[in-house]
């Protein structure tokens, strides 16, 4: 039977809160990923699950029935799903995925470690012995010597643990429990594997062996694909742009009559607008970078760009014709919020304000009419971005 998806009563937020310290004391590393989930309640699930948008389900009877210790060691259960991209790999499995043994094996590695850290797991949980597997294994390894037809006992932690999308998720948008998008989902397990690497070389608690060697992994990767999460948030941006699918009839669709035009359905262009730090730490070879490729990006997307170049020595922001025209100025302090309102008062009226700064800026305390997004060129500035804009680091040349 399907659950009931709703959002959490305030008894039940506040249940969960309890569960989520809990979550924190005994893996403080997994932080940042405990605090971005979206939990939603799911009546009638019988457990906790994750989604591919980071939403947290929650059946509160669970909630009441484990009690603040087992459902945090839940919680750290269902957070890992999502951290080491299960769902992302599933999809990367040979031939056609058999989910029931994927979520086997990645129960049974998560498991594993979360055991081997002392997490109080309530005793049903799938581990590597139990399913006759060596410890310390990987997750495909573990998929690989699992028999296609496992024993059949409950599973299942949903479509952010590699399951099928089920009819009754919520769409990424869905306005009562919006989940986190691709570029949001990248970031954070970023964040998280600098987290435990940190821990790891701070020797700061137990750190499970096979969370390090994921952080390494997650960390050793080329970079984030930044250009496809940044074509992703442009895209996206300018898809909440007011829902904005319009019929228009100058291009006539392809099912057309005999002297009868049909509405095109399409999209209008995105309208973007740029905002360039030219003071601040950013050099040259920053810039020219950035620039090239963030107005690429959303060119590629089918949008127009208009560039200003935001000096905030001179607390000034004009619009340039050129990206070329645009020149580093350096020194001083930088306030971004300057460009971001030159941007905002740009007639038409930007859907998207792109903001590319070394991150060493103070940001609008209130949320923008247009979607910001920040594309900063020093890691350390994600922290300062307000969390109803995007961010993403896009690493210099
Ligand atoms: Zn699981």
């Amino acid at each position: 039977m399907n659950p009931t998806i709703r959002p959490l009563t305030d008894d039940e937020r506040r249940a969960l809160a309890a569960a989520r310290l809990v979550a924190v004391e005994s893996a403080p590393y997994l932080a940042h990923a405990l605090f971005s989930v979206r939990p939603v309640a799911a009546v009638g699930l019988d457990t906790f699950a994750v989604d591919r948008h980071w939403r947290l389900y929650v059946d509160p009877a669970s909630l009441i029935e484990w009690g603040p210790l087992a459902s945090g060691a839940v919680l750290v259960h269902e957070v890992c799903h999502l951290i080491r991209d299960h769902s992302g790999r599933a999809d990367s499995l040979p031939g056609p995925v058999d989910h029931s043994r994927w979520n086997y094996a990645t129960d049974a590695a998560i498991n594993d470690d979360l055991i081997a850290a002392g997490l109080p797991l309530p005793e049903w949980v799938v581990t590597p012995a139990a399913l006759g597997l060596d410890e310390g294994g990987v997750e495909e390894a573990y998929y690989a010597s699992l028999s296609p037809e496992p024993p059949q006992t409950e599973v299942g932690c949903g479509s952010g643990a590699g399951d099928p999308q089920q009819a009754w998720e919520p769409s990424l948008d869905d306005p009562q429990t919006p989940g986190l998008d691709d570029g949001q989902v990248t970031i954070t397990r970023r964040k998280v594997a600098h987290d435990v690497r940190d821990a790891v070389a701070q020797g700061r608690g137990t750190i499970p062996a096979g969370m390090a060697r994921w952080a390494s992994d997650e960390l050793r990767a080329p970079t984030v694909p930044w250009r496809k999460v940044l074509a992703g948030m442009v895209r996206r941006a300018a898809a909440l742009t007011a829902g904005r699918i319009t019929y228009s009839y100058t291009r006539p669709g392809r099912r057309r009559l005999p002297r009868i035009i049909t509405p095109a359905m399409r999209a209008p262009r995105v309208t973007a607008a740029l905002v360039v730090d030219t003071s601040g730490s950013m050099t040259e070879g920053d810039l020219n970078t950035a620039l090239a490729e963030v107005g690429g990006v959303i060119k590629a997307v089918g949008g127009t760009v208009r560039v200003i170049a935001c000096d905030a020595a001179a607390a000034s922001a004009r619009q340039v014709r050129n990206p070329r025209d645009v020149k580093l100025i350096g020194g001083g302090g930088t306030d971004m919020r300057i460009g971001i309102a030159a941007a905002e008062a740009l007639k038409p009226t930007p859907d998207v304000v792109v903001v590319l700064t070394d991150g060493d800026t103070p940001w609008p305390e209130a949320p923008t009419r247009a979607r910001l997004i920040a594309v900063l060129t020093r890691e350390h500035g994600m922290s300062r971005v307000p969390a109803w804009a995007r961010a993403i680091h896009v690493p210099a040349a």
